[in-house]
């Protein structure tokens, strides 16, 4: 049986943060691999803060180059219009096989947000969600520490989630659970890189070389 990671994202760049998170998912879920997904982003809004969609997927490519953890799909590239991640789920369901599993990652201040993506409610209907913790989104103080994503759940998805401390999840008795991980902090985003390089300043250490001379070439993000 194969277990897969769907790990989506406008990847504008990757990092070094979503390799590391995508890593530490794939190894505390003992999944085969994380498929790296870049989102498209309607034509007009590519500029010079979103890249063009054929660059993001190639940084995502060079990104994970020859790595068993990671794999590449263009699958919301080559589809028209704007990709929703309901019809990505659908897509890989529509191909694996019926022992598959599919669990869908996200960061927890995505995660937040859920509520603006299409069809989030039948997200929770399909597929189990690996919410990772992300430096400076919710997840710390007040001795409630999964406060927020608590209150979203219950409030935005289903009151009937109930949250297992000991398994660190919530779950429905139709739903699909939501698991929470800590992964390992890192205060990496493609915001602060893109400003980065608008500065001037180098980006060194916060994405793969490849990929650093990648966007050089292009001239991205100046
Ligand atoms: P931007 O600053 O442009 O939003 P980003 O760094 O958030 O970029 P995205 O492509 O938006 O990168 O993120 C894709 C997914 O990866 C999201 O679910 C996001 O929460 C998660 N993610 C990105 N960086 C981290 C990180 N350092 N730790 C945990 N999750 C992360
Ligand atoms: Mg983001």
């Amino acid at each position: 049986m194969a277990k897969i990671g769907i790990f989506g994202g406008t990847f504008n760049p990757i990092h070094n943060g979503h390799l590391i998170v995508g890593r530490d998912v794939r190894r505390g879920f003992s999944l085969d691999i994380v498929c790296l997904i870049p989102a498209a982003v309607p034509p007009h809004k590519e500029s010079r803060d979103v890249a063009k969609a054929e660059y993001r997927m190639e940084m995502t490519r060079l990104a994970v180059e020859g790595d068993p953890d990671f794999s590449v799909s263009d699958v919301e590239l080559k589809r028209s219009g704007p990709s929703y991640t309901i019809d990505t789920i659908g897509h890989f369901e529509s191909f694996l096989p019926n022992d598959s599993e599919l669990f869908f990652i996200v960061g927890m201040d995505a995660f937040l947000d859920i509520e603006t993506w299409k069809s989030y409610k039948d997200l929770f209907q399909e597929v189990p969600f690996i919410v990772m913790s992300r430096p400076g989104s919710a997840s710390c103080g007040d001795g409630r520490k999964w406060k927020l994503p608590c209150e979203m759940i219950s409030s935005r998805v289903s009151a009937k989630y109930r949250f297992d401390k000991e398994k660190n999840a919530f779950f429905h008795p139709e739903k699909k659970p939501v698991y929470l991980f800590d992964v390992t902090p890192v205060d990496i985003s493609s915001t602060m890189i893109r400003k980065r390089i608008g500065k001037g300043q180098d980006i060194d250490g916060l994405v793969p070389d490849k990929v650093k001379e990648y966007i050089k070439q292009k001239g991205l993000y100046v």
